[in-house]
């Protein structure tokens, strides 16, 4: 098979999304699975939803266009601000888009009328993360003009925490979220069907909870992807941590010291490393070149199989120590972290394989 490339394992996917569904429900919750780090593929896609997803979201509308191409006909909210330049692309594929500027809602009305459809809305509220949402205090005006707007459906109100600054999502946060809907609802003399309180890293918060209040949908994806919560990091229990997995071939395996010759200037990347403190621990002589480099992956956001020490990497280069000479022609299997699962995605170097066996247990 071809290497660098990255393996799919769809069994292990809708396992993580079952298990999440599952423990969401039980909270009153429902989930939308979030594609953005598949780009939007559609085996992926149809697997979230066969997994008992109630939608699927994506970030991109290029994306959002690649599962309806592929066949899939469930609702798909979009979770960036639609752009202008892309308004219609938006309302033909996208059921739903997250909101917070009256502009571009008005676009959208507009849109909506040319193109006889109808679109729904959410508005994203900041609430301390400092990314998307419009302020607290301006939400019911806000709310009250989309409500003007024709061939528009006012769907409901939403947050986003973690991503930008680590904001956790909390108690406090999101009796905030719940309170605004009330007050949205009572302003107003409507119902908001969906108040959306997050992304993986509300998982924290569920499992904390008696109750999620008016909380009723969580936007999923890394970790349904990598069966990690992303506030720690950690793995989630029962969830695969391997359902995405890269690949790449040894291309070099030689003894070499630990600490490089001659004096010592600025690295293709930047400072350079002290390996010695690095590989202080175990000797490891070997020192093996993978075809995988800086344009594919974050070399920091791999996990290595354990007899090997990732030592660096350079654009086109990962460097690897271990205690045995690793096989020429060999294949390594990392599990990426979001980023570099992300990067590999968006390169162009990494095919994807996508496996659709039965799911085994870990
Ligand atoms: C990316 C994103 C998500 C999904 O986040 P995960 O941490 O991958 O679960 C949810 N909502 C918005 C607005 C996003 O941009």
């Amino acid at each position: 098979m071809t290497a660098p490339r990255i393996e799919i394992d769809l069994a292990k996917i809708g396992h993580n999304a079952r298990v999440l569904v599952a423990a969401c429900a039980a909270r009153g919750i429902s989930v939308a699975a979030v594609t953005k780090a598949m780009l939007g593929c559609p085996e992926v896609g149809a697997a979230l939803v066969a997994a008992g997803v109630s939608s699927l979201a994506d970030s991109r509308i290029e994306n959002i266009e690649r599962l309806r191409r592929g066949g899939l006909t469930p609702p798909v909210m979009l979770i960036r601000s639609p752009m202008l330049s892309q308004i219609d692309r938006v309302v033909a594929s996208a059921d739903i888009s997250c909101n917070t500027e009256y502009g571009i809602l008005r676009a959208l009305s507009a849109a909506a009328v040319r193109l006889d459809r109808r679109h729904a809305v959410v508005l994203m509220v900041e609430l301390g993360d400092l990314r998307e949402g419009v302020l607290p205090e301006c939400l019911i005006e806000l709310a009250g003009r989309t409500l003007g707007l024709a061939n528009l459906d006012l769907r409901g109100i939403g947050t986003n925490l973690a991503c930008q600054s680590g904001v956790v999502p909390d108690e406090t946060n999101m009796a905030q979220l719940s309170a605004m809907a009330d007050s949205v609802e009572a302003t107003y003399g409507i119902e908001l069907k969906t108040v959306s309180g997050g992304n993986s890293a509300n998982l924290l918060w569920l499992s904390d909870i008696e109750d999620a209040g008016r909380v009723n949908e969580l936007r999923l994806g890394e970790s349904i992807l990598l069966g990690r919560q992303p506030l720690t990091r950690g793995p989630i229990d029962g969830l695969h941590l391997d359902a995405v997995s890269i690949v790449a071939e040894v291309i070099e395996s030689k003894r070499k010291a630990t600490t490089p010759t001659g004096q010592l200037g600025q690295t293709a990347f930047g400072q350079p490393r002290l390996r010695c403190e690095l590989d202080s621990s175990v000797r490891r002589p070997w020192q093996s070149l993978l075809a995988l480099g800086r344009q594919d992956i974050d070399p920091d956001g791999l996990l290595a199989p354990d007899q090997l020490l990732i030592d660096g990497a350079s654009s086109d280069h990962l460097v690897v120590r271990s205690e045995e000479r690793l096989t020429i022609g060999s294949e390594i299997r990392f599990m990426p972290d979001y980023a570099s699962l992300v990067r590999a995605m968006t390169s162009p170097f990494l095919p994807r394989f996508i496996r659709s066996g039965t799911p085994g247990l870990r």
